[in-house]
């Protein structure tokens, strides 16, 4: 007998904003491969990617699977299902859209694993893909520019230290593009529930679900929860006005922080990466045209400016109560414009803030200046006070010490909400 073929598919960049889904594309793959007797060996893998790409459709995702076959035949089949499934669905007319796909027998080795944590930890080029690919072995694919050979590469590549798992319910093809049709109560039961095993569904103070994507796409709603168990259980709880085609669960890196690089100075903070680092504020936050509220920090490296940007809304009203001296665990990422866009943060210290006033005379009255460098006199008991030093009035903080984060509708896929958090 021989021994049997670990096949790895990976399959990127395959939609648009106008329309498709990498992962329907996958499910769509899959079912077709289970028709031939070729079943999957685990749940595909939905990997998030850097958040900075500057391709991206909406979160960077790449998709891959893994399937055991017996001989090159059945490696052929795989193959062609997989290709004409891309060529046939992929949104082409997208300017950004240029699929990628990779195949790869075997191990997946050390220096997989690193390409693919790279893939989240900074920018990578086409052309670094393909040599890539080719060092390790692996068949690539690439439609149009074949971008998508960079993600793709990554979802087979990558290893899941942490984990979590969503659930995705399809619509029936004759109702992409309508208006969703959910039943709203049914989203906060399941919530009330499930959570916390399940997370980021819906935003309690904000008052919202979080489950519908807002785009022509095939996807009806996204459950996200700690196991595939409970990510079932929970759409199983979800009470759709319109058919559900079919659902498919994903292992995905979502919310697991992984990428966020730890305990990096700021002086060697890159832009388009994201970092977890302490620090102490240096300037106050303060609001700017648009609703944006930007402060600055330092770690003795050097000063960083940091934005909490109009679309992570109540959270900016916590970033507006930090003062100057307050020491921060701050996570994040920088852009382009070498700001700081932060996703949480842990306050580790309050610095008291004082306001400096004149002191109180021992009648009980608040003393008033004699004159430049002349001390104090009481207006009422007529007491004098020959230093001019002023005393210290505490300010009453409206802040505790903890963990704040930005909202549902503003998270990033990989960030780690704090209900995950080893707190
Ligand atoms: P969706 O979430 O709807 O699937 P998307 O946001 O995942 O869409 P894609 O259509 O997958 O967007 O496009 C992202 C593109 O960026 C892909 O071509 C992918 O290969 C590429 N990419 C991923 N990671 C990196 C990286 N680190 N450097 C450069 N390009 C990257």
């Amino acid at each position: 007998m021989t021994d049997s073929i670990i096949l790895h598919v990976g399959i990127d960049d395959t939609d648009s904003n106008e329309g498709m889904c990498t992962t329907y594309l996958t499910h769509k793959i899959i079912k077709q491969l289970k028709e031939y007797g070729i079943r999957t060996l685990d749940y595909p893998r939905l990997i998030r990617l850097n958040p900075f790409a500057r391709y991206k459709t909406r979160g960077n995702g790449a998709l891959s699977f893994v399937v055991e076959l017996d001989n090159q035949k059945e490696i052929n089949l795989v193959e062609k299902v997989v290709l004409d499934n891309v060529e046939k669905y992929s949104m082409f007319e997208g300017v950004n859209t240029n699929p990628g796909v990779v195949f790869y027998e075997g191990e997946i080795t050390q220096e997989m694993k690193d390409y693919a944590l790279n893939a989240i930890y900074s920018i990578y080029t086409i052309d670094y893909a393909e040599k890539f690919a080719k060092k390790i072995g692996a068949r690539v694919h690439k439609f149009k520019k074949g971008r998508g050979i960079i993600g793709s590469i990554a979802a087979i590549s990558i290893d899941l230290p942490d984990e979590t798992f969503e659930c995705l319910a399809y619509r029936k093809p004759e109702n992409i593009g309508t208006k969703r049709k959910l039943n709203q109560d049914s989203i906060y039961i399941m919530n009330e529930k499930t959570y916390p095993e399940t997370f980021d569904n819906v935003d309690i103070e904000g008052n919202y679900t979080a489950i519908e994507p807002h785009t022509p796409c095939p996807v009806l709603y996204g459950i996200r929860g700690n196991t595939a168990d409970i990510v079932e259980k929970a759409h199983n709880m979800v009470i759709s006005h319109e058919e559900i085609e079919d659902y498919c669960i994903f292992r995905t890196n979502q919310h697991t922080d992984m990428h966020i690089q730890k305990n990096i100075p700021i002086k060697d903070m890159k832009n388009s990466s994201c970092y977890m680092i302490r620090c102490n504020i240096v300037e106050n936050p303060h609001d700017i045209e648009g609703g944006h509220v930007f402060f600055k920090v330092s770690d003795d490296t050097g000063i960083l400016e940091c934005a909490a940007f109009e679309p992570t809304k109540r959270f900016r009203n916590t970033i507006r109560k930090l003062r100057i001296g307050d020491e921060l665990e701050l996570y994040g990422g920088l852009n382009e414009n070498h700001t700081f866009n932060i996703e949480k943060f842990k306050l580790l210290k309050i610095a008291p803030q004082y306001n400096l006033i004149n002191p109180l005379c021992d009648c009980g009255k608040r003393m008033k200046s004699a004159g430049k460098n002349k001390g104090y006199k009481c207006q009422k008991c007529g007491k004098k006070m020959k230093s001019s030093e002023k005393v210290k009035e505490i300010i009453e903080r409206d802040i505790v010490e903890g963990f704040y984060e930005v909202p549902t509708e503003a998270r990033r896929h990989l960030s780690k909400p704090i209900v995950r958090m080893d707190l």
